[in-house]
């Protein structure tokens, strides 16, 4: 059996990477991934600026004309750059580019007007609040790599630097679907034994997330003839991801109908919850995922392992942030397999802190209400007390 990082790599290594790309406008380039070098197409700032609203002058003419300069003129953003008189001094703004000649900025507030004249009541040092030509960015400039996830950051950093289409990865196609006899959808009333689906929603919405084309497959019954029937139908999609049915028991037919009809890379990994979950690939195109029925299985190995993979065939670098943090309360158990604590992460005194939510069970949705990472507790450890450190994943950034 695997180990959940070795898991990952295994992954990694048998993802076959997108090759389609398209041109999408700056507007529509949100959220996707670069499929090619970006480079700056102008110097960022393009020319020499004001940094603050006041007066351009030549430093040294400040003393030679005894601290008073007549006013010349003003330039404003937007404007073309003149020349500063010599002995003159220019009213400028934050932004305007710096008159030919100037060399300085004096700010408004360390001055005093009389009339035409500008009294600076002490000596400037030469350069001060100037924004330089091409201190931030040069033209050329590489600025992303392919398989970059352009945020709403880059897309400021790629108008200033005049790109306007953006060459991008096409959305991956997934086909997502739910198995098992007992399923049905909210709405209808529930027969003895049947329960309410919540799987397929949920990961549809988290493949959304990450851009993706998702196509709601449905819910499929434990018949390995429906089943066949849905992997032959999945050639035509990147990755196809099914919930349920991935274990040993004699219904569990997902991953027997995936081992004839497709190549099975690997089944189990020394995780908890999830265990039981397939990766390998039906056709030359379509990889595929059998993830865990259990709804909370489902969703951390989504996490875990589905998430990495779409990044890699966006040709972006997976990574599972860790970070360290003090448990709040004791927890014990049987080392073995890497377990993901469903936790509540919070600051105190600057101080990151780990709760360990109760109702661990993989069939319990409610402490996903407070759940904003993991405590990712290592094979070997047999757990953590109260006050001790903990490595943590976090979902989000609400902590
Ligand atoms: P399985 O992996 O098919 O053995 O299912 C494990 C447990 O998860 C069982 O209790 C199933 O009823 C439940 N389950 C399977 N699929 C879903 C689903 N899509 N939504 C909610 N519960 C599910
Ligand atoms: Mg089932």
């Amino acid at each position: 059996m695997l180990t959940l990082d070795e898991a990952r790599a295994a992954i990694r290594a048998e993802v076959t990477p997108a090759a389609t790309t398209q041109t999408v406008p700056l507007s529509q380039a949100h959220g996707r991934f670069t499929a090619q070098e970006l480079r700056a197409l102008v110097d960022n700032p393009a020319f020499d600026n004001s940094a603050m609203d006041g007066y351009a002058v030549r430093a040294a003419e400040l003393v030679a004309a005894g601290f008073a300069l007549p006013l010349r003129g003003e330039c404003r953003c937007g404007d073309a750059p003149g020349r500063l008189a010599a002995g003159t001094t220019m009213r400028i703004f934050t932004g305007a580019p710096m008159p030919e000649g100037a060399d300085t900025v004096v700010i408004q507030e360390d001055v005093k007007l009389e009339g035409d004249t500008v009294i600076f009541p002490q000596t400037a040092q030469p350069g001060s609040h100037i924004r330089r030509r091409g201190e931030d960015f040069r033209q050329g400039d590489v600025l992303y790599q392919p398989g970059r996830r352009l945020s709403a950051y880059d897309l400021a950093l790629l108008s200033a630097a005049g790109v306007a289409q953006i060459p991008v990865y096409v959305p991956a196609r997934v086909l997502v679907v739910a198995t098992g006899d007992e399923l049905v959808a909210p709405g209808t009333p529930l027969r003895p034994g049947q329960i309410y689906e919540s799987n397929r929603l949920a990961t549809l919405l988290l493949l959304r997330e990450l851009g993706v084309d998702a196509v709601d497959g449905g819910t499929v019954r434990d018949e390995p003839a429906a089943l066949r029937e849905l992997l032959k139908s999945s050639v035509n999609f990147d990755f196809v991801i099914t919930s349920g049915g991935a274990s040993v028991g004699d219904h569990d037919l997902v991953k027997q109908v995936f081992a004839e009809i497709g190549q099975i890379k690997f089944w189990k990994v020394k995780i908890k919850p999830g265990k039981p979950i397939a990766f390998g690939r039906v056709g030359n195109r379509t990889h595929f995922f059998a993830l865990p029925g259990n709804p909370v299985s489902s969703l951390v190995t989504f996490k875990l392992f589905v998430e990495p993979a779409l990044i890699a065939w966006y040709h972006g670098v997976p990574h599972l942030p860790e970070l360290t943090a003090t448990a709040t309360n004791d927890f014990r158990r049987h080392p073995g397999r890497t377990e993901l604590l469903r936790a509540r992460l919070f600051t105190e005194n600057g101080k990151l802190m780990a709760t360990a939510l109760r109702g661990q069970g993989s069939h319990m949705l409610k402490p996903f209400r407070e759940t904003n990472g993991f405590i990712r507790v290592a094979e070997e450890s047999a757990g953590f007390k109260q006050g001790g450190t903990v490595t943590v994943v976090p979902l989000n950034t609400d902590f």
